[in-house]
């Protein structure tokens, strides 16, 4: 029988239930954990601590909080804000009782990637003291290069492996994603480096469907596309990775159907990964 003790979904993949209907569905289906993205608490609406208590009533762990970043900006005082700003996200985090934040690390038009990445690179030395103190660590998210026009000029694994050992924190490392990383012919020697280094801090999984209909809201169910998923995933285990699998799936397919049978179909995906 499968173990669901270390698969983790993010709120949003059930973006129709509210917080609470998301953490007793995934509760009473055995899942491990849930990664809360800041909507879904604020339509809750009772707070960071109150939501984090209710999710752990049931019986649910919070694998990390979902979003920080966007620390590009061509102005230098949005890009201060910006910091500002995910320092109160860190807070937010500390708060739910999430041990990780994710980064989706910004991309600004107008400016090259390199421009962009050193941004990014400040933005992250000016905040991950803060995420220190909080308990909190900080997961750089490399995002597929079609995202790199506005979303992140971070964009393969090895990208976000410089950046880490520029700034060569322990609260700082990598949100690996294989939706976004499975293309890369480096993405196993990548793997390796990041896991001597200690800092491959979560795992997502979905697919990649083959044509997608939507650039940011057609993902699959793992199965169900183009990416050898377990293939991926055992690079990441060898690499010492053992924490939670989150799925974490965009899908306006998906949002409009059931949502329980829609948790049938994830938990089954799971399942059959091996
Ligand atoms: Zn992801």
């Amino acid at each position: 029988m499968t173990d669901f003790s270390k698969l983790c979904i993010h709120s949003i993949t059930t973006k129709p239930w509210g917080l609470d209907t998301a953490a007793k569905k995934y509760g009473a289906a055995g899942v491990g954990a849930i990664s809360v993205w800041q909507d879904a608490v604020a339509s809750w609406g009772g707070g960071c601590s109150a939501a984090g208590a209710m999710i752990r009533e049931e019986g649910l762990d919070v694998a990390c909080y979902v979003r920080g970043g966007f620390f590009t900006a061509l102005e230098g005082a949005e890009r201060t804000r910006a910091i500002d700003e995910n320092k109160r996200i860190i807070d937010e985090a500390a708060e739910i009782g999430a041990p990780l934040l994710v980064l989706v690390c910004g991309a600004t038009p107008g400016q090259s990637l390199f421009e962009s990445r050193k941004q990014i690179s400040d933005g992250i030395g000016a905040t991950v003291e803060h995420a220190a103190k909080a308990g909190v660590k900080l997961g750089i998210e490399p995002l597929h290069p079609m995202y790199a026009d506005s979303r992140s000029a971070v964009n393969s694994m090895s990208q976000a492996n410089a950046i880490c050992d520029e700034i060569g924190h322990s609260n700082l490392g990598i949100t690996v994603d294989v939706f976004h990383t499975w293309w890369d012919d480096r993405l196993q020697s990548e793997l390796t480096i990041a896991g001597e280094k200690d800092r491959i801090f979560s795992f997502h999984i979905c697919d990649w469907k083959n044509l997608p209909e939507d650039m940011l809201n057609d993902r699959g169910i793992m199965g169900e596309g183009v990416i050898n998923v377990s293939q991926i995933r055992n690079w990441v285990h060898a690499a010492g990775f053992n924490g939670y699998e989150e799925v974490e799936i965009f899908s306006n397919r998906y949002w409009a159907m059931d949502q329980d049978e829609y948790l049938g179909k994830i938990i089954g995906a799971y399942a059959n990964l091996g």
